[in-house]
């Protein structure tokens, strides 16, 4: 079975075509600086990369990586129907998806409605999902939401106490996100232990230039570092993560700004990025670091130490975790980050090893905790990619049996 992964930004479209039935890679790329100038299309298969000429806007570079899939010379499709479903990423489900779901108008026209609070995504989505259809109309679509994991937390977990009739009205909560990513690794870390996925307890670490941590209880997500949007929670590669609000107000006047100013200043101008002064990439700041840059030491300082902070809390939520995964670009390549975060939690039972942190293949699974450590620490990559291929071969294989 051959699935079309789509991941729709404001601006670029990421593609992988995938074989599910050995879950192998066939293809993939990205059609960047979508109606912007100088846009690209780039395209990955059996080690080659190719460069294309990019789109006006997503419904051309829908067609366009089709007709680059299916073209004679380094197509790695015959024709379009050897394309068995299209698994969409979408970033807000809000409240009304609670798991990966088979596309419909109406599921499209609810995923529309979800904008507001993902302006920059959601209409991507719904133009890449109404071009598919126009394209493709008798396959299949999934939708995999970013938010679906994290429909689990209770009640006061993703509640802010602001008036509950505002709640009511206006949807005002947490929601969370890379919530494909942080079920991937529990799942993952499910097979590891040799363990059913609902008996795991674990806090799982996704680290990239976005980041959020993640309490897990029987499997299910019971609170979430993110909230109403990917601004809360830990500090990032441009975003602040939690703040008081009255700092936007102490900006807006400072700055002369607008709210909706100041809100893209926390999102695209601080975290690692403004406080180093240097980069939002992880490995640029720990490189001026280590030349003595005191703001870049600062700024890796204040994202270990956000991250430390939540690993408390939630271990605190959990009453023990049996297990703390770390994921994501971060979590995944700079062993100084793990180190840094958990360094002196000896009393919570998180003792890491440094040599195994230190010393090990990029991109296995791999276990860097100490022996005598009560709570067990992996590095596990993530791939979000084909969590929301399984999901949509799970969802069209039903669909072909209840034909
Ligand atoms: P995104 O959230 O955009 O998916 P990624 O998960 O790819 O981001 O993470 C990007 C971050 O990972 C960057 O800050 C980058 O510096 C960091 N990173 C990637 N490789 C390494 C590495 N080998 N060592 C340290 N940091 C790394």
């Amino acid at each position: 079975m051959k699935i079309l992964i789509i991941n729709a930004g404001s601006s670029s479209l990421k593609y992988q075509l995938l074989d599910m039935d050995n879950e192998k890679l066939i293809a993939k790329g990205n059609c960047e600086k979508i109606g912007l100038s100088d846009p690209f299309i780039s395209y990955k298969h059996d080690g080659k990369e190719e460069v294309f000429a990019g789109a006006k806007n997503h419904e051309e570079a829908i067609k366009k990586v089709l007709d680059i899939l299916v073209d004679k010379k380094g197509g790695m499709l015959k024709n379009f129907d050897e394309i068995d479903a299209i698994g969409h990423r979408v970033v807000m489900g809000g409240w009304i998806f609670k798991e990966s779901t088979l596309i419909d108008d109406k599921v499209i026209d609810e995923i529309d409605r979800l904008s507001e609070m993902a302006p920059l995504h959601n209409p991507a989505h719904v133009l890449c999902m109404r071009a598919c259809k126009k394209v493709m109309p008798k396959i299949p679509q999934v939708a995999i939401f970013d938010t679906a994991f994290h429909t689990t937390m209770p009640e006061k977990a993703f509640m802010y106490a602001i008036k509950y009739e505002d709640y009511e009205k206006y949807h005002i909560r947490r929601y969370g996100a890379h919530g494909t990513s942080h079920r991937y690794v529990v799942q993952t870390l499910a097979k590891v232990l040799g363990k059913d996925v609902n008996k795991v307890n674990a806090i799982t670490c996704h680290i990239g230039n976005g980041s959020s941590i993640t309490a897990i209880k029987n499997g299910q997500s019971v609170d979430t570092s993110m909230g109403l949007t990917p601004l809360q929670g830990v500090v990032m590669g441009t975003r602040s993560g939690d703040i008081d609000p009255t700092v936007v107000q102490f900006l807006c006047s400072h700055k002369n700004k607008t709210v909706d100013e100041v809100l893209t200043y926390l999102n695209k101008e601080c975290g690692l990025l403004g406080v180093s002064g240097v980069s939002s990439d992880h490995r640029e700041t720990s490189k001026e670091a280590e030349n003595g840059n005191k703001r870049a030491k600062l700024a890796l300082d204040l994202l270990a130490y956000s991250v430390k902070k939540y690993i408390g809390a939630y271990m605190a939520v959990l009453n023990g975790a049996e297990a703390i995964v770390f994921t994501g670009g971060i979590g995944e390549n700079s062993f100084e980050a793990r180190e840094q975060i958990l360094e002196d939690m000896e009393a919570l039972g998180i003792v890491i090893d440094k040599d195994k942190n230190k010393n090990f293949k990029r991109g296995q699974i791999e276990l860097i905790s100490a022996e005598n450590s009560k709570v067990k620490v992996y590095v596990i990559p993530t791939d979000e990619e084909l969590m929301m291929a399984r999901d949509t071969k799970e969802i069209v294989k039903n669909l072909k049996k209840s034909k």
